[in-house]
């Protein structure tokens, strides 16, 4: 994980009491959610499935083709409520080894684990308004956190706002789920903001940043959870403060 920076905001806070488990994993089920992002459910072998909190992330080790082993981390995609295994949310990167091993994985292959960990979670008391802001997979522990809140906790008093950034329409993630979801909570507010729609596009354009500044109004009140590559969650902290959203209100994890 990448150090916290010296700006305000609060990187992963200690990490919750769940026990850490080293398992072995088959997977169940790995299919392309867009041209380069994947949801892939892993199924403990032999053990019980981890307790964790919406948020934290497991660490995937795997050996190289080079006999070199490296490990990476992935945000639990899946909300803690679903006890049969676990699911992540993969992109692709270019060049990369663990991303491409991961969303090449087939039906039965196996893999080992080590999770929960991190602190990214969500901290109570709740503030009045919360935004989750995340670009391409950094979505993935606001899935498991809006699930715990809505579903799980049947919270109607927090309003939630997810915005999240892409280029394309074809680019963002579980689309339908999360509109399906604002459909069914009317204390969920779903932003998905394009940098390069079409003329068809009704929805909010831009990037992150600018669909959250139009929504700062009474920053004491809100809390602000980032997720993705370092500079979108640089500019988004550090745009949510000069806002007045208070410090402490504001928690990231970088992916890079
Ligand atoms: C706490 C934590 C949670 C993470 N959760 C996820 C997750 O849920 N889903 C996910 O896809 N990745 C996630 N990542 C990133 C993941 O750990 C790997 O870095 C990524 O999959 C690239 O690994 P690689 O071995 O393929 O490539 P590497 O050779 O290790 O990486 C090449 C470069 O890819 C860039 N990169 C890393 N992640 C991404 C990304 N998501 N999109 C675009 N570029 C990227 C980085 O700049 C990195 O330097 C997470 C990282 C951390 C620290």
């Amino acid at each position: 994980m990448a150090e916290a920076s010296a700006t305000a905001g609060q990187q992963a806070a200690p990490a919750p009491r769940k026990k850490v488990s080293r398992a072995e994993y088959v997977i169940d089920y790995n299919e392309e959610v867009n041209p380069d992002v994947n949801v892939i459910r892993f199924i403990p072998t032999n053990s019980q499935m981890f307790e964790f909190e919406a948020g934290q992330f497991v660490s995937i080790a795997a050996v190289k083709p080079d006999g070199k082993r490296i490990a990476r981390d992935y945000s639990i995609f899946s909300p803690p409520s679903y006890r049969d295994g676990f699911e992540l949310c993969v992109k692709r990167v270019e060049g990369g080894f663990m991303s491409n091993y991961l969303c090449d994985l087939k039906k039965g292959d196996k893999i080992n684990a080590i999770g929960p960990m991190g602190g990214f979670i969500l901290r109570r008391p709740l503030p009045q308004e919360l935004f989750f802001v995340s670009t391409g997979t950094g979505v993935a522990p606001f899935r498991a956190m809006l699930d715990t809140l809505l579903v799980k906790e049947g919270n109607t008093e927090t309003h939630v706002y997810l915005v999240f950034g892409s280029r394309h329409p074809e680019d963002i993630i579980y689309r339908s789920h999360f509109e399906e979801m604002e459909k069914k909570y009317s204390n969920f507010h779903y932003f998905p903001t394009l940098s390069r729609a079409g003329d068809d596009w009704t929805g909010h354009r831009g990037h992150v940043q600018e669909t959250l500044t139009k929504y700062l109004s009474d920053p004491e009140k809100k809390g602000v959870y980032i997720c993705g590559l370092q500079i979108m969650v640089d500019q988004v902290k550090d745009l949510a403060v000069s806002k007045g959203v208070l410090p402490d209100n504001v928690y990231y994890e970088r992916y890079d």
